[in-house]
């Protein structure tokens, strides 16, 4: 079968992966250049089994307004008065509930550990090292009353079956003696692994191209072209591209782009930068997130990247000088053999993550169409859960039962 992906991010070219595996003849169309690096690239490159609470949880939506006057914390929603925001808004407080973290949590813990698995055999395939590291996460927390929350987190993820432990000051300093640290104490979860982003999204183009798999960059979808319920072709910048089947991967683009057929996808940008030590003062071997200033740490080779904050401001990539500057505070803090010093002369990156209000992918065949799925909507955790998702887009395409149950990814959850 002809499968057109729209969107070459990781989770664009998980689908290909997977798709061409099944015997499918697919096409990648992405707007961007192929060198273009974003929100796949400089990402914290975590695999997380941790990350079973979606990120509409209860006390969200309080955390999100403290912050909200702080513009170096972790969380920032630029006021504007835009019926796409305020809808979002409005179902991000409806989901943000014990029930709704207590449906997703097991299917989060499903995803994420047969994503890791994915992990584990792509990295056998010879010539494929993006350096996966399985040491496991810590969660640094400054103060005792973090470590306390963090502690129960811990709690409900060993009841979920993913291992994890409250450590003090010195049995976290005995896990991690590479680097000196300023903290009450941490949350080790031993599951969650890192690698390096840029080399996995290099390694699924270069194997994508080795089986004949055809990338169209730099072409932008506008359009479709509809008869009844199904999709002939998509209306770009480079003609009319037909083909059996559509996948729509296109990140925080995705509701524009479906924006004509029409699908109710809502969806935010969720802005994060990270910045890249080429040579740090000291590499953990552990990637970490320092709790209190939600800043991600990955060691990268001999590089360090320090990844945060969530700045929903639209569809604009524009780097707030301020918002990096309060990703590089936090450093020391935690890291107190850093400096600032350290970050000068240091390019921040920045990525859009698509962050769906439920804080849950959109992951299945639209309703509408016989021959659209949808493969977006994954917040902070689309390199996670880029494999798992590549699978069951390619079991979907190819008529087969998906090998998890996606009924809450539905991407019809919000249609009318
Ligand atoms: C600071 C930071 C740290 C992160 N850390 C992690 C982490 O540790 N672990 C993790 O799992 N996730 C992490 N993430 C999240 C992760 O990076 C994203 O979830 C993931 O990259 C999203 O992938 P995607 O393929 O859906 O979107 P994208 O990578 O954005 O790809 C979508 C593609 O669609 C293309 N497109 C858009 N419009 C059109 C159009 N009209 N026509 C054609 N093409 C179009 C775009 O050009 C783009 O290439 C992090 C994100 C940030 C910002």
């Amino acid at each position: 079968m002809n499968v057109l992906i729209i969107g070459g991010g990781v989770i664009g070219l998980c689908t290909a992966d997977y798709a061409t595996r099944k015997g499918h003849r697919v096409t990648i169309v992405d707007r961007v250049a192929a060198g273009h690096e974003g929100c796949s690239y400089g990402n914290a490159g975590m695999v997380s089994p941790s990350h079973f609470i979606p990120l509409a949880a209860p006390g969200m939506v309080a955390r999100g307004l403290k912050w909200m006057g702080n513009p170096e914390s972790p969380f920032y929603i630029k006021p504007r008065l835009n019926w796409d925001l305020l809808s979002w808004g409005f179902k991000f407080w409806r989901a943000a509930s014990s029930a709704q973290v207590a449906r997703a949590a097991p299917l989060l813990r499903d995803l994420h550990l047969a994503s890791r698995a994915c992990f584990e055999e792509l990295a056998e395939i010879p010539g494929n090292d993006f350096g996966l590291v399985k040491k496991g996460m810590l969660m640094l927390c400054k103060t005792g009353h973090a470590l306390e929350e963090e502690a129960k987190t811990a709690e409900q993820s060993r009841e979920l079956g993913i291992p994890a432990e409250a450590l003090d000051a010195k049995q976290t300093a005995d896990l991690e003696p590479n680097v000196r640290m300023d903290i009450a104490g941490s949350v080790y979860f031993p599951k969650d692994c890192h690698l390096s982003p840029n080399r996995f999204m290099a390694g699924l183009k270069q194997r994508l191209a080795k089986t004949g798999a055809n990338f169209l960059w730099e072409t932008d979808v506008l359009g479709w072209r509809r008869d009844g319920n199904r999709i002939r072709a998509v209306l770009t910048t480079s003609g009319d591209l037909t083909a059996d089947e559509f996948v729509l991967c296109g990140g925080s683009w995705s509701s524009l782009i479906a924006r004509d057929l029409p699908l109710d996808l809502p969806m935010q940008a969720g802005k994060g930068y990270s910045l890249t030590l080429p040579q740090p003062r000291q590499v953990p071997q552990i990637c970490a997130i320092f709790t209190e200033a939600r800043v991600a740490v990955t060691p990268i080779g001999n590089t360090l990247r320090f990844g945060g904050t969530m700045e929903i401001a639209g569809l604009n990539e524009d780097i707030n000088p301020v918002r990096v500057q309060g990703i590089i505070k936090s450093v020391p803090k935690y890291y107190p053999d850093f400096t600032s010093k350290d970050f000068e002369g240091i390019q921040p990156w920045r990525g859009l993550r698509p962050c769906s209000p439920d804080g849950l992918p959109y992951v299945g065949r639209a309703r509408r169409y016989s021959n659209l799925c949808i493969a977006t909507g994954h917040a902070m955790m689309g390199l996670s859960l880029g494999p798992i998702t590549g699978k069951l887009v390619a079991e979907i395409l190819s008529g087969e039962k998906p090998v998890i149950d996606i009924e809450l990814l539905n991407p019809d959850r919000y249609a009318h």
